[in-house]
């Protein structure tokens, strides 16, 4: 694509006869890994943007209200958040937040695409310093393979990962929230991108069925993101802790740890109206 130009991001198979589009100032990379296709963008409204296989996956402008929610709705639902697995989040955004949390001592991280991770690094560093934590272990492979060889370790697993088309198909499979849960501990939570009711309610209520299928509490928050289809996204959460309700957390923060952490979206009010669903989409999802 050329410089200047308009960048649609247009999909029949996932957002039928919808189009979200940004003005680009300049392509600032672009390029086929072995795993997809990897554009940077650099736009006149929302910065820097990393679009793969035509989807935006974030943008400068407004990633941090996904990454902190993704992060912080399952680790401020578990009691004692120590031990977390990130699949996929090649641009660091979701373990900058993971490693915020006090509880949070070791975070082990999965992604398919070492090209993601490097372009990143380069065109995305207020996301990729994520990766310099020393309680990140990163490992290059595919999400649902490493998940296969994983019992009974982790507290918290996030997996943060584009669209189901593509190399994240698996990681939407009732096969992999069974993997995910045999990866967990006791009480373990898990929490995925689930998309968005407004353009895919079928697709988000089959894979809520696949978490009903493997765990005995599973909920569906919400965070408001502009350049996301739909201008929000949902998050899947499921917990083996029958006892858990995700409305009610079991970590609180004040206003001043708020700020110290540098969180922008996330607060403990956010985390308790997320799970607050419109009355259609709630009838639909439970
Ligand atoms: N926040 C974004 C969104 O909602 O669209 C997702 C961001 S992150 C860039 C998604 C990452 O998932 C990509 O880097 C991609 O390479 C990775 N990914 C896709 N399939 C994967 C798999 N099977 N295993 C591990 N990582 C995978």
């Amino acid at each position: 694509m050329n410089s200047s130009e308009w960048f649609n991001e247009i999909s029949d198979q996932l957002w039928p006869g919808q189009c979200f589009s940004l003005k680009v100032k300049r392509v600032l990379h672009e390029e086929r890994s072995a795993f997809q296709d990897i554009k940077v963008l650099d736009t006149v409204s929302y910065g820097t943007v990393l679009v793969l296989d035509g989807i935006i996956q974030c943008t400068e402008r407004d990633e941090f209200a996904y990454q902190e929610m993704i992060a912080f709705l399952p680790l401020c639902s578990h009691p004692n958040p120590k031990k977390v697995l990130i699949v996929g989040g090649g641009d660091g955004g979701v373990a900058r937040e993971v490693v915020k949390h006090p509880l949070v001592e070791e975070v082990h991280q999965v992604e398919i695409d070492d090209r993601v991770v490097e372009l990143s690094k380069k065109y995305l560093p207020f996301m990729a310093c994520g990766f310099d934590s020393p309680k990140l272990k990163l490992t290059i492979g595919d999400g649902f393979e490493y998940m296969k060889q994983r019992e009974g370790e982790f507290d918290v697993i996030i997996t943060d990962s584009s669209d189901p088309i593509g190399p994240a198909e698996s990681l939407f499979q009732e096969s992999y929230f069974g993997l995910a849960k045999r990866a967990l501990k006791p009480n373990g939570i898990i929490c995925s991108q689930g998309g968005t009711f407004w353009v895919n309610m079928n697709h988000v209520k089959e894979t809520m069925d696949h978490c009903k299928k493997n765990f005995p509490v599973v909920g569906y928050g919400l965070a408001s993101v502009p350049s996301y289809p739909s201008g929000q996204i949902g998050f899947f959460i499921a917990s083996l802790n029958k006892h858990t309700i995700f409305k009610n957390p079991t970590k609180t923060f004040s206003d001043e740890e708020v700020d110290q952490m540098k969180l922008r979206y996330y607060t403990t009010e956010m985390h308790r109206t997320a799970f607050t669903l419109p009355r259609y989409a709630a009838k639909h999802l439970y």
